[in-house]
């Protein structure tokens, strides 16, 4: 069995894929070809959003937001403790601040009243500047974007959804990666979009800042790219990965989202009662990057992760560690105490296989591993 099968995928969509990029070898535009500007339209369609701009991967998506924003030493970014490094890392990487703050126990997402609290204490002490929210839309489902976008607004703060994980999702019919005033995705192959390499994208509704973007990915060009008028990086979608995409796309709103989402059904019916189960807020939909459940300790945990390999089953801890217990931000201060839930979510979760090609069988085998040894 396979944790995420994107050899699967592939079997389903083979001829499709393979004409793709069998096309763009053929015209050998390999860099900003037609695919891309396609698949910038055709994604921000989907999402609902003025613009979509195309970029190396998700953690450059987030840098060049953090770039257009002029994000810098002195400047404070409430990120979630519970999230992948990158939400941080970009953070730091411009010289400004990681603040994190703990996440809801039932939807992983960020506490929006501790973030409000931790706002008002960085105001109180005075040292650094509250700039930026990033909100991560962990395991496909998107954070509360209603709290989250009030508390941006009182604050006069920037929101970057960081979308990576979800994509797919929406509120109430309004799409993830609509929601934040910039947000980005990530096409890395495990993501619920994926491409066959490294790929990420930006939305905004901001044409000055869409500009901005569009500069600072290929190396601060102005009016092309031997004009450049501010630093900048390299960071493109290639268009063999454009090509993918586009195909994906199709395949991802026609039937995976669903699928996956069946899958998640499956999951419940059997898991309800005897772990704890992912809880999707009323009007929530995830796009399932992960599903995830909940052990009593870190010893069951173990004991189920080993049976479940035994049974030829993998399965993965997202995450093993909090954000401020990395070795990279221990130059920060932290109080353990304001990070309960967290701390709490690295003990007790467990992600189980989970994609649109899962079989009813191989969720049955999973179940029956798990049901089997609870009981
Ligand atoms: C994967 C991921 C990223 C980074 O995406 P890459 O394309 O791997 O750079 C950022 N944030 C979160 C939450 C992620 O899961």
């Amino acid at each position: 069995m396979q944790f995420r099968d994107l050899k699967a995928q592939y079997k389903k969509h083979k001829l499709e894929i393979d004409t793709a990029i069998q096309e763009v070898i053929t015209n050998a535009n390999f860099i900003g070809g037609k695919e891309v500007i396609e698949l910038e339209k055709e994604l921000s369609e989907f999402v609902g959003a003025k613009y979509c701009v195309t970029c190396a991967n998700g953690t450059e998506a987030m840098t060049l937001a953090m770039m257009a924003w002029d994000i810098k030493e002195g400047d404070a970014v409430f990120i979630p403790d519970f999230t992948f490094f990158s939400t941080g890392e970009v953070v730091s990487l411009k010289g400004a601040t990681p603040v994190f703050v703990d996440v809801d126990r039932e939807t992983f997402n960020i506490d929006t009243v501790k973030l409000e609290t931790t706002i008002i204490k960085t105001i109180e002490e005075g040292k650094l500047t509250p700039k930026v929210i990033i909100p991560v839309d962990l395991f496909g489902l998107p954070s509360n974007y209603f709290e989250i976008n009030r508390i941006a607004k009182k604050y006069d703060l920037f929101v970057l959804e960081d979308s990576a994980q979800g994509f797919g999702g929406n509120i109430n019919g309004k799409s993830a990666c609509s929601f934040g005033d910039v947000a980005t995705t990530s096409f890395f192959p495990a993501k619920p979009l994926g491409c066959y390499g490294d790929g990420g994208a930006i939305f905004t509704n901001d044409d000055r800042i869409a500009e901005l973007i569009k500069s600072f990915r290929v190396h601060g060009k102005g009016i092309n790219k031997y004009d450049n008028v501010r630093i900048g990086v390299n960071s493109r979608l290639d268009t063999i990965q454009a090509a993918i995409l586009k195909v994906k796309l199709r395949a991802f709103i026609e039937h995976e989202l669903e699928d996956v989402n069946r899958v998640y059904q499956l999951y419940n019916e059997r898991l309800a009662g005897i772990v704890e189960i992912p809880f999707i807020p009323e009007g929530y939909y995830s796009s399932f990057a992960q599903y995830t459940i909940k052990l009593k300790n870190k010893e069951q945990r173990k004991i189920l992760q080993t049976k479940l390999k035994e049974n030829g089953i993998p399965s993965m801890i997202y995450y093993v560690k909090p954000m401020h217990k990395q070795e990279a931000f221990s130059y920060l201060e932290f109080d353990e105490r304001d990070f309960v839930i967290t701390n709490e979510l690295c003990d007790k979760v467990l992600s189980l296989p989970m994609h649109p090609y899962l079989s009813e069988e191989e969720i049955n085998t999973v179940c029956d591993v798990i049901i089997g040894f609870i009981e």
